[in-house]
Formats: structure tokens, sequence, C-alpha cells
């Protein structure tokens, strides 16, 4: 068990953004919070401290927590690969996925408590009574019966799920719930999630949210967004080459975004007049890049000035990520059937992981530069890409699916595509988009109002206290 440090970040910036309707109470009810820990800690554990969606999150709200004056602390578990390749597989199997098919058994159940017991034996050490304890997904649940005999309060959130439950689910919660069983309470991210065998009254729904001054999401200004693509080499425009282009990290240090000759996997730089429609994705079948390229380029009527962007993480090779790089190749060679002038229009993208911080600001400019942003997913547990397009002001047009309709109000605040698999569906709401600017402007406008109420890092922690509070022992006033 190695513990992450966690650098506080300070709430007013999102006072400022928010609004003290919103702010004051936030800060009312942190100060009550803190009065109640009384000295106790807010633990979190996790699988990893870097990569993927849980570690991005906690990294940002254990900073505002911090923030906020709650003690919070992170630590992220030891294991081997078989104890991980064992909680891949339950993970895929919530996904409505069989993963690498392989079993489930005594000597799985015996190995996955083996280890968690020695991260428990560990971790109990640094707990007192009555501190609060949140395990993050399947890596860390089975901790959760030797943790409660320190005395502590024990909370499951799980962050992934599948919307109708099926064979693989099932066989998932069956492996998981001897271990949920003892916990407090189950926090998951839509109320289809739950584990299927616990009373509605032990299972909170907490959505994620995304952070405003994040180098993925931070404003950048129209006119420098060309630049930034232009300098990262995603765009024709000589005048624009030699500008250097910082950005903040998110220790706080500056950045430069370096200048990339490898970016395109196929296809060449934009023109500098072209309009673009944009996906960003990992190189994951549920993404299907390659259905978002067709429906592009068979169900769009052709405007010489419009543009499709593919873009996704470098893949580093084919021993890395087997997946992401069979993906590519397939839209690759998709690409390469095509005739020239839609050769032309069609860019698929590979952006380096080398430097997470420049990623996320090139990923920021792209979506901040795109006419609309597509996340036609065929399973997606919320879609964290559509709550930041969704911030910048884009239209998204994105599949009825998982956690994308808890954001996006069909109509209203982007555009819902039924059938996930429905190319000429899909085309027909590009189309829609690139001939009624009027329509994206409206859509792009009520999208960035419908994050802002919903999806801030405010309305989270005040579910997570409201979440915690009950665990914490009452305090007369001072
Ligand atoms: N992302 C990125 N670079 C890429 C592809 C994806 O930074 O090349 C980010 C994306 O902006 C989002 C996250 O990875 O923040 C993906 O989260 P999402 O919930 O959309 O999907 P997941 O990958 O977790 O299934």
């Amino acid at each position: 068990m190695k513990s992450v440090e966690i650098a506080p970040l300070p709430f007013t910036r999102l006072g400022a953004l928010i609004g003290p309707d919103r702010y004051e109470p936030l800060l009312g009810f942190a100060d009550e919070i803190r009065r109640r820990l009384d000295g106790h800690v807010v633990w979190n554990v996790n699988a990893t401290a870097s990569g993927g969606g849980v570690a991005e999150m906690l990294q940002t709200l254990l900073a505002y927590a911090s923030g906020l004056g709650v003690d919070t602390r992170w630590n992220v578990l030891d294991g081997d690969a078989e104890f991980f390749a064992i909680t891949k597989r339950i993970h895929n199997l919530l996904h409505g996925s069989p993963g690498d098919g392989g079993d489930l058994g005594p000597a799985e159940h015996a190995h996955y408590v083996d280890v968690l017991r020695r991260n428990s034996d560990d971790f109990i050490h640094q707990l007192s009574p009555g501190d609060v304890v949140l395990l993050h997904d399947p890596q860390t649940i089975g901790m959760a019966a030797r943790l409660k005999e320190a005395g502590v309060a024990v909370v499951f959130r799980s962050h992934i799920g599948k919307d109708e439950p099926d064979e693989f689910t099932a066989k998932a919660w069956e492996f998981l719930r001897p271990y949920i069983e003892p916990v407090d309470m189950v926090v998951v991210s839509r109320p289809s999630y739950a584990p299927p065998f616990l009373d509605v009254d032990r299972v909170r729904v907490i959505p994620p949210s995304i952070d405003p001054f994040a180098a993925k999401n931070v404003e950048i200004p129209e006119d420098r967004v060309w630049a930034v693509l232009a300098r990262v080499g995603l765009l024709e425009r000589p005048e624009h080459l030699e500008e250097e282009v910082g950005f903040t990290r998110r220790d706080g240090t500056p950045g430069v975004v370096r200048r990339h000759t490898d970016l395109f996997a196929a296809g060449s730089p934009l023109p500098g007049d072209s309009r673009y429609l944009l996906q960003v994705s990992r190189w994951d079948r549920l993404k299907d890049m390659p259905g978002v390229l067709t429906a592009f380029t068979d169900h769009v009527s052709d405007h010489d000035d419009t543009h499709l962007l593919l873009v996704g993480p470098a893949v580093a090779g084919v021993s890395d990520d087997p997946e992401g790089a069979e993906v590519l190749e397939e839209c690759v060679a998709r690409w390469h059937a095509l005739p020239e002038d839609k050769r032309q229009r069609v860019h698929l993208v590979a952006v380096p992981m080398d430097d997470v911080d420049e990623n996320a600001f090139i990923i920021n400019a792209l979506q901040r530069g795109a006419t609309a942003v597509i996340q036609k997913s065929l399973m997606e547990g919320f879609g964290l890409t559509v709550a930041e397009a969704m911030w910048k002001g884009r239209p998204v047009l994105a599949s009825r699916i998982g956690g994308i309709q808890d954001q996006i109000e069909d109509g209203v605040s982007g555009l819902l595509l039924d059938d996930p698999r429905d190319l000429a569906g899909m085309g027909a709401l590009m189309q829609r988009v690139l001939e009624e600017p009027a329509t994206a402007a409206a859509l792009g406008a009520m999208a960035h109002a419908r994050i802002r109420e919903l999806f801030l890092g405010d309305r989270h922690l005040m579910q997570y206290g409201a979440l915690i509070e009950p665990f914490l022992p009452e305090r007369p006033h001072a």
C-alpha cells in the first residue's frame, strides 16, 4: 500500500465561477464536515495513482476537498499480475463483456483475498475508529470486512456498470457479493449500475464531474485555439508556426506545447480555413471510431471545407495495447479504401501520451475548435469526453447510452442517437449541425449551462459530504 500526495487546490477559483448561491452553502457544509470529522480522516483507496478516469477524478476532487480543509488521504494498493488479471476480468464482466473468459472460482477468490489481506494488514495501522474509508472499484472492495474491524465506516465506490444487467454482470456481482456485504454504503454513477442484491437505501448515486481549471478544460481564447492547433502540427497555418504556446500544468508549473511531426496515422494537416467534426476516444472497440468514419464518409453530403478528425492516444506498440493498435489499424484500412477526395477530409490523429498535461491541453484546443463533437460509443459508463465538450459550448452528437443520457437532454443540450449502431442516423445528425449553425450554437450554449449546473466539483463534493455525514460523530456547537 502506497500513499499518494495530494496538493490542495483553492476552491475560491471555482467559487468565482459558480457564484455565491452555490459557493456559500458549500463552504458552510465543508465547515460542518470539518468540525464533525474532528481530527478523523476520509481515506480513499484505489488501484493506481495515474492513468484512467478514477485516478484523474481523485486527483482533482481530493485536491479541492483538501483545499476546503477536509483531511482526506489517498492510498494505492499493491497487487501482482495474477491479481490484476482477476480484477480486469471482473471489470470486463461488469461492462457486460466476457473479457478473457477465465474462471472466477475458489482459486481466484483465494488469490484475491490473499493480496487484499496483505494490503489491509498494512493499511489498518493507519486507521483510527471513526475514520471513513472509500474503497474504489472491485480491486479494493475485498478489504472491507477486515477494515471494519478497525471501527471505521467503509463505502464501496463502484465507477463502472451497464444499463441492462446480463449474465456477465451477474457473474461479476456473484464474485464480489461476499466482499460488498459488510460495507456501510455503496456509491454508483447511475442507479442501474448498483449491485443487484442491495436494498436501494444502501445505494447512493453520484455522477462524476469535470474541473474547469484543468489543462483539459481551461479557457483558451478562440484565436489562440487555432494557434495551438497550428503549433502542434494539426493545421496548415504557417503564420502561427513559430509562435510559442504555453499552458499551465496540473502542479501549477508552466508547460510549452511541442511541435509534433508524427501526429497523423492517416491524413495530413487541415487547411487553415476548414471546419471539423471531432471524436476523441481511446482506440477501443466500444467507442466505434470506424463507425464514426463511415457515418461521415457515407452519410454526410460532401462539403469541401468540412473535415472529420478521429483523435486518440498514440498507440505505443502492439504489445502494450493490442486492441488499441488493432482498432487504429482498422480505421487506417478504411481510410485507405476511401476515394481520394474523401481521404483529403478524414484525419486519424494519435496524440503522444508521454506528457499528459500537454496531451490534455491539445485535446482541449481540439474540442474548442470543433464545429461539433461526436461520441458514438456502443457502451459508456459516464463519458467524460461528452461533459468536456459540452463545457466548451460545443454541440455534442452522442449515443443514447449509459451516462451520456444523464448529460445530454436530446434536442436541448445536444443530440442523441437512439441506436448507437445506426450509421445513417449519425450521418443525419452530423448533416444537421453542419447545415444549421443557429441550432448548433443554441445546443452548445445549453450544453455549457447544463454542465455548469450539474457536473462541476461543488455538486460532487456536496454529495460526498452528504454521503459521509451520517457516519461522523455528532458534536455540540461550540
Ligand atoms: N483522452 C485523452 N486523450 C486521448 C483520448 C482520451 O486525454 O487521446 C481523455 C478524454 O479527454 C477523457 C478521458 O480520456 O477525459 C476518457 O474518458 P471517458 O469517460 O470519455 O472514456 P473512458 O476512456 O474512461 O472509457
